[in-house]
């Protein structure tokens, strides 16, 4: 896992930074606090962004990777490049959970696919990004080549 600010970054990477800092910004996490946006570049060169949606009873939870994938996959496409995540982790920094790396694991384009962990200081403002591979996230991952 690589450490950068936002300036070493491809154009590319910086617009995803940005989609996924957008994203958290409509998530709706009144439970938890614990605000999350995601944005993924696809196949085609689209972004897609989403944000997590808690419920009351917690177990209808949504992650911000499952929907920017599902926006994705709804629009027709099915693999993706890279994602970025945007959180606020005390730790300082966080990288998608192990449902999410699932996810990802499922339509990504190969296990190089690049997942930028961007963490906000309590102001918003870019703190940290650290970047990291597919496979560095999930190694000896299971995928739909095992069925
Ligand atoms: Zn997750």
């Amino acid at each position: 896992m690589e450490k950068h600010s936002l300036a070493e970054l491809s154009e590319t990477e910086q617009r995803l930074v940005r989609e996924a800092v957008a994203a958290r910004q409509s998530a709706y996490a009144p439970y938890s606090g614990f605000k999350v946006g995601a944005a993924l570049l696809d196949e085609k060169g689209v972004i897609h962004s989403s944000c997590n949606i808690e419920g009351a009873d917690y177990t209808l939870t949504t992650h911000a990777e499952m929907g920017a994938i599902n926006a994705m996959v709804r629009s027709g496409v099915l693999r993706l490049k890279r994602m970025a995540v945007a959180v606020q982790a005390k730790t300082g920094w966080a990288m998608p959970c192990g449902l999410c790396r699932q996810k990802i694991r499922e339509f990504a384009a190969g296990p190089d696919v690049e997942v930028l962990g961007v963490n906000l200081d309590e102001a918003g403002n870019i703190r940290e990004i650290y970047a990291s591979t597919l496979e560095e996230l999930l190694p000896y991952s299971f995928g739909p080549e095992h069925l």
